[in-house]
Formats: C-alpha cells, sequence, structure tokens
C-alpha cells in the first residue's frame, strides 16, 4: 500500500528531493511496506523487523552464497582427489 504524502508543494517539485535524509513535511515517520509481508516499515530500513528478509540485494550479506555454489565446489574436490589418488 503505497502511501501518498499530501500535495502541498506541487509549486517546486524538485525541491522535494533536496531535503537530507530523515527531514519530512508531515510528521508520521515515512514509511515504506515490506515488498514480502507488506510489513510498514521506516524508510532507510535495511530489513524487514517481521520476517527479516532484506529489502535489497546491496544490503544482503555478501557471503551469502547459493547452495549449488558450494555443492560444486566439493563435487569439483572430490574429483581431484580421486584423480589425484588414480
Ligand atoms: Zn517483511
Amino acid at each position: 500500500m503505497p502511501r501518498r504524502r499530501p500535495d502541498d508543494h506541487d509549486a517546486d517539485d524538485s525541491g522535494e528531493y533536496d531535503l537530507p535524509d530523515g527531514v519530512y513535511h508531515d510528521d508520521e515517520p515515512a514509511v515504506v511496506p515490506c515488498p514480502y509481508c507488506r510489513q510498514p516499515l521506516p524508510e532507510d530500513a535495511q530489513y524487514c523487523s517481521r520476517c527479516e528478509n532484506y529489502l535489497s540485494a546491496e544490503d544482503a550479506p555478501p557471503a551469502r552464497k547459493p547452495v549449488w555454489i558450494w555443492v560444486g565446489l566439493i563435487v569439483c574436490l572430490v574429483l581431484a582427489v580421486l584423480m589425484a589418488l588414480s
């Protein structure tokens, strides 16, 4: 559910983006819905406090690799050992 701010400054549309982070016109903190569970989150949140999914790929831990990479690595190691022994 995208929450729209009141259109109270349509005279200068570009001025909205000149605000420093954390400064807003309205009283409520800016929230964005979690793309996974729709939980309202602070706009600068890096991950969801409810479902614990990271909101963007850049924020995800970089060391996390898919399982198939490790499977392939182990298979290669086993093949190398087998070839060295034979
Ligand atoms: Zn979530």
